[in-house]
């Protein structure tokens, strides 16, 4: 319509001014008028017309309707308090499982970091006294790995529902022994991503391990592609935060980068909770 309008103009413009030295003055102020009506047509539809292209949907623009991730970390490990800061600058709170036996000695975090993390909204969850294979101690053993573990966080004053079996092995017995220590919940390592209405409160499915050579967009992957299939809860397992200590480690600006879009992806929709919130803890 728009190019219509244009392109007759272009033709008035052209073959007026030739015939106006032929016609009487009437007749000149009448093409006049006419030239300015079509010169006003013109301006009016090129002010209102080309409109700007509407904006498209980009990946930073996608919805989350149905997907809470949960950040969870391994051990208790010395680095892990790195992440402190960009926990709390992004809005995110994550579930810290702590070997009760080595807080406080080198290389893992100190009860009063513990602490910290915890007075900042996170969890703070068990992973057995010594990072025991649970298959491999029956009985009383057992019972002390995860009860005594239990026992001493609730000591440094934190409530504790949470509880991560170590390397992921776990069979009834140990199942039935976290049940008797008082926990709520059992994270494993596979599986994910999890239903929110698990299963297994003491299997919960977690995705692949982040380890050194996970990259940033693949992690975003993970949540963008669940929230595409229907949604879920995508419960993240890290170890290490450092650059190549362990193959088990995330390098300390991945997952600042990965906690920043986390943070911003939380006005598009997601929600990133801790597992004990999610299971109906604190
Ligand atoms: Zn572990």
């Amino acid at each position: 319509m728009t190019g219509f309008i244009h392109k007759s103009t272009i033709s008035n413009l052209l073959t007026i001014p030739v015939g106006v030295a032929y016609i009487k003055k009437l007749d000149t102020m009448k093409y006049t008028l006419k030239l300015l009506t079509l010169l006003l047509i013109i301006l009016a539809g090129c002010t209102s017309a080309p409109a700007l292209p509407a904006p498209t949907a980009t990946k930073q623009n996608i919805l989350f309707k149905n997907t809470v991730v949960s950040l969870t970390f391994d051990d208790g490990d010395a680095d892990n308090y790195l992440v402190r800061s960009s926990l709390t600058e992004n809005n995110l709170r994550a579930t810290f499982y702590i070997v009760s036996g080595f807080t406080n000695s080198n290389g893992y975090m100190s009860d009063e970091q513990l602490r910290d993390l915890y007075n900042d909204g996170n969890e703070i969850g068990g992973h057995t006294l010594s990072h025991t294979k649970l298959l491999e101690v029956r009985g009383a053993e057992l019972k002390r790995e995860i009860c005594q573990d239990r026992s001493n966080l609730l000591a440094y004053g934190f409530e504790v529902n949470s509880f991560a079996y170590p390397f992921g092995y776990y069979d009834d017995e140990a199942k039935q022994a976290v049940v008797d220590c008082g926990y709520g919940n059992a994270r494993a390592v596979s599986g994910g991503p999890e239903t929110f209405q698990p299963a297994d409160a003491y299997g919960l499915r977690a995705m692949p391990y982040i380890v050194s050579d996970t990259r940033f967009p693949k992690m975003t992957r993970y949540v963008t592609e669940v929230e595409n299939d229907g949604g879920g809860w995508v419960i993240f397992v890290f170890h290490h935060v450092c650059d190549g200590c362990d193959q088990y480690a995330i390098k300390p600006e991945t997952f600042f980068k990965f906690a920043e879009w986390l943070g911003e992806q939380q006005s598009n929709g997601l929600v990133v909770k801790t597992v004990g919130q999610m299971m109906g803890g604190k």
